[in-house]
């Protein structure tokens, strides 16, 4: 009996985590730019967020991180300092390529010298520009980013890169933590990296939802990542150790800090239906609303208008007994007071539980 148990955990465990899905564009000994990761404020306009990562790659090959077609270069040779677009990109490349059937637009910027044309068709690890430091770019690097569905940065549809794709033998980590405004801390403990000099190694920023452009991984849900993780064994806090994870990452996984959905959290009895107010309320355009279940129990989660017109439905399902925390992302709603309702019928008693609760939208 034990030896089966051993072997079924043995088994499951190696699913949880997930692999990387392109190769990085640069060699192995290039590293990614620790203090300006995906997600943070944008230096900018520190009202939207850093939509890539940037890559300290200076003067040199970069290379094609997918199999694809080369949807549009933009390259300026007259201009060898703006390039391009002098305000923002410089030279840049953008490859068109797919993922999981999805459309997916990889964007190479601040380039000195493209080498592909548009439509030239192109394979992962083939050469594709010099990098450079045209364009709105502090010094030579390379800023990559993705998009999905869309050339276009349409609505929260840029990933993080770091998730797609690492050095090799390194893994990465991600996670959400609940009741988190915009970048938070998330320290990781100890030093993750695979060697100096990254200027900030210990800790990332849950990303800066208040760039409608920023989003989660449509599998992963997150709102941090760590990527070139070393592998072996971290602790992860935030929010004055509120919330603390223990994960281990091996090469080439990409691995959930968070416990698997759906179970209830450990050592936590919940006694009573309850839901919870919202965190944060104002909120602007993302909060967090928590609920309970003492058992089994089917399950509606709507938010309404103050007129009553429904706006979304964020749960409608049976789950198991626990504690949740449900994402209501606000982006494109008006600013005013919204009112979330919970209704509970459960599949173990047949009891049920009705609450509502009012919130607030700041824009
Ligand atoms: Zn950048």
């Amino acid at each position: 009996m034990k030896l089966i148990f051993t072997l079924l955990l043995l088994i499951i465990i190696p699913a949880q985590a997930q692999q990387f899905r392109i190769t990085r564009p640069v060699p192995d000994t290039v590293q990614t730019n620790g203090s300006y990761l995906f997600g943070e404020p944008s230096i900018s306009n520190p009202g939207n967020a850093h939509r890539g990562i940037d890559i300290s790659i200076k003067w040199d090959t970069v290379y094609s991180a997918t199999n694809g077609s080369v949807y549009f270069v933009g390259y300026n040779p007259n201009d060898t300092i703006g390039g391009y677009q002098p305000s923002g990109a410089g030279n840049y490349v953008t490859i068109r390529s797919q993922y999981e059937g999805r459309l997916i637009y990889l964007y190479y910027m601040h380039l000195q010298l493209p080498l592909v044309e548009v439509n030239d068709v192109v394979l992962s690890g083939q050469p594709i520009a010099i990098s450079g430091n045209t364009g709105f770019s502090t010094g030579a690097h390379l800023h990559f980013e993705i998009r999905m569905d869309s050339p276009s940065s349409t609505s929260r549809k840029t990933r993080n890169p770091e998730l797609w794709c690492s050095m090799s033998g390194m893994g990465a980590i991600y996670g959400k933590v609940p009741n988190a405004t915009n970048s938070t801390r998330v320290d990781i403990f100890p030093d993750p990296k695979p060697r100096p000099p990254y200027t900030t190694f210990g800790w990332a920023l849950t990303y800066n939802f208040a760039d409608p452009i920023i989003g989660s991984d449509d599998i992963y849900g997150e709102n941090y990542a760590i990527g070139d993780v070393k592998p072996g064994t971290y602790t992860i806090r935030a929010l004055n150790n509120t919330y603390t994870r223990t994960v281990t990452v091996g090469p080439g996984e990409v691995v959930n800090a968070d416990p698997p959905t759906g179970l209830p959290d450990q050592d936590i009895f919940v006694s009573d239906f309850t839901l919870e107010q919202n965190y944060p309320n104002p909120f602007n355009p993302t909060t967090v609303i928590g609920f309970q279940l003492p058992e089994r129990s089917f399950i509606q989660l709507k938010v309404y208008d103050m007129l009553g017109n429904k706006v979304t439905t964020l749960v409608n399902e049976e789950r198991s007994s626990g504690i949740y925390n449900e994402f209501f992302d606000a982006f494109g709603l008006a600013s005013g007071v919204y009112v979330y309702v919970l209704v509970v019928q459960s599949s173990e008693s047949g009891r049920s539980f009705r609450d509502s609760k009012k919130m607030m939208l700041v824009r």
